[in-house]
């Protein structure tokens, strides 16, 4: 190792850039596996006025909601209990938009998810920022991570043993480096992964502000023939300018004139602002990394695929890499790991990604001023139940799937939430993040795997199913198990 040089020994075993919620979620679920991990933070302290409500909200969706609750942290969030949606309760109640287009309870049709289980943990629910980062922190600590604050990754190396990192004017070493940096990922930048994807049709808009005279404006979300505005509270107000996103990117003052001549032309009002509180801007460029991991340096979260907040993606994507991510990189650290393991990691999430990116680049086509007449018939569209039941399914996540190779239809998904007999729970089993073999009666064990056997109300039809850390299924038995099958899949994610 060059540059850097070695200062001697390892610090950790994970050192781990950015404390967002990706890459704290990530250093609880390394510490629970007996990892030792450094969290380096580039922000001297966690605050941020976009972190609380209602620029802070978030819509965490099923991937996302099973994750906490499975390692025992959803209960703890607060915010969805006093708000299960922002929109009202019931059939007739928006759900969540695509484009702008909202789709509501009463036209999704549960039954086309037949592996989502009635009574299973919410399919969707509300955070927000400050909280889940504040309690991920929490857990964190709880588990022995360090975070360090006030110290910004400037310089990465690796050679075949080790990665050495200078942050803040200071040297550390470890085996492993996760850049959980964020959209402009300096560990990203440093080691020099491929970014490619498209660039921004506009600049977006998050500003608090003061009206002269609010009445002039009106509430909720609007598509207009010059691009989208979307006031949730009086002052509260998000914007898409369709500018090639050539204001965010040239660097200008966001100030309150610039501010109050975008909104009067996306409105067309004449709306005056007296004062402006919080402003932001960001973009819909659409990026992911063409791998998500270089030698001993991998990436999760923003850092590795940035695409515009539309439908509220990035942060279940962000937590579903580190979900995936973690028990396979504390099984190689440990040299528990099959063959091959840490490298599923880009092979499961990178087409996630890549729909993800798909999925908001979509919603900006449908929402570029010349699309309008486009956008009505998807305004038709939506109201149909397929068409509500497809788009629900995509945003909160339910049709999430890897191909693990076997045809069966759950292999690959979430586990459905099983109602135990007794007071048992899956979440409760997966609370310690090790995987387990779920045995419904068909009376089958495999050395190495924890065994449970279960009663269940709804066994929808199987006998035996294989449950790895992350709560993905890896195999099952409809019938009689093929013991053949299941040590093969056994032998892919477990040591046994
Ligand atoms: C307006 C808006 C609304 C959104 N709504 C939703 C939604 O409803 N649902 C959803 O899923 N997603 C939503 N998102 C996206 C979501 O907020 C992000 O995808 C998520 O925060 C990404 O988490 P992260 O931990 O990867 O990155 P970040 O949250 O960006 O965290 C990265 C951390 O790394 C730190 N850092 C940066 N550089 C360095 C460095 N050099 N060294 C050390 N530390 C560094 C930063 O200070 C930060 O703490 C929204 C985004 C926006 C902008």
């Amino acid at each position: 190792m060059v540059g850097l040089g070695r200062l001697g020994g390892m610090d950790t075993d994970v050192l781990i850039a950015g404390a967002g919620p990706v890459g704290l979620f990530l250093a609880g679920e390394l510490a629970l596996a007996g990892c030792s991990v450094v969290v380096l933070e580039k922000a001297e302290c966690a605050e941020s006025p976009l972190k609380v409500l209602p620029f802070g909200i978030r819509g965490l969706s099923s991937s996302t909601v099973e994750a906490l609750e499975r390692r025992g942290l959803f209960e703890a969030l607060q915010l969805h209990k006093r708000m299960r949606n922002p929109f009202g309760d019931g059939a007739s109640t928006q759900a969540g938009h695509f484009a702008g287009i909202p789709f509501h309870y009463g036209d999704i049709d549960r039954a086309q998810w037949p592996f989502r289980l009635s009574g299973a943990t919410p399919v969707h629910a509300l955070a927000e920022m400050a909280e889940l980062e504040a309690m991920l922190e929490q857990r964190a600590l709880s588990l022995g991570v360090v975070i360090r604050r006030g110290l910004a990754l400037e310089c990465v190396e690796q050679d075949a043993d080790a990665v050495l990192v200078r942050a803040g004017g200071q040297s550390f070493a470890a085996p492993w480096l996760v850049g959980c940096d964020g959209a402009r990922s300096a560990v990203r930048k440093q080691c020099g992964f491929a970014f490619e994807g498209t660039e921004p049709e506009f600049t977006g808009y998050t500003v608090k502000v003061e009206f002269a005279d609010p009445a002039l404006l009106p509430p909720g979300r609007n598509v207009t023939r010059a691009g989208m505005y979307f006031q949730s509270q009086p002052g509260y107000v998000a914007m898409q300018d369709f500018d090639g996103g050539a204001f965010h990117h040239s660097g200008a003052p966001l100030t309150l004139e610039h501010v109050q001549q975008v909104l009067r032309r996306l409105s067309g009002t004449e709306v005056t602002l007296t004062a402006l509180h919080v402003a932001t801007t960001w973009t819909d460029r659409a990026r992911q990394v063409t791998q998500y991991r270089h030698g001993r340096v991998l990436l999760a979260g923003d850092a590795a695929h940035i695409h515009s907040p539309l439908g509220g993606q990035g942060l279940n994507l962000g937590i579903g890499d580190a979900m995936n991510l973690g028990w396979k990189l504390a099984a190689t650290i440990h040299g528990q790991a099959p063959h091959g393991l840490l490298d599923t990691y880009h092979a499961e999430r990178h087409p996630v990604g890549a729909q993800v990116l798909d999925w908001s680049r979509a919603q900006v086509m449908l929402m570029k001023p010349e699309a309008l007449p486009l956008h009505a018939i998807f305004r038709d569209l939506m109201k149909t139940r397929d068409a509500a039941t497809y788009v629900a399914g995509r945003v909160w996540g339910v049709q999430t799937r890897y191909d693990l190779g076997d045809p069966h239809p759950l292999v690959g998904r979430s586990v459905p939430d099983f109602e135990f007999e007794d007071e048992m729970t899956l979440a409760t089993l997966l609370r310690d993040g090790q995987g387990l073999l779920l045995d419904l009666g068909a009376d089958v064990t495999l050395p190495g795997v924890r065994h449970v056997a279960a009663s269940v109300k709804n066994t929808l039809g199987l006998s035996a199913l294989l449950i790895r850390p992350d709560g993905i299924v890896a195999w099952v038995a409809d019938g009689a198990p093929d013991c053949s099958s299941l040590h093969q899949a056994a032998v892919r994610w477990f040591k046994v």
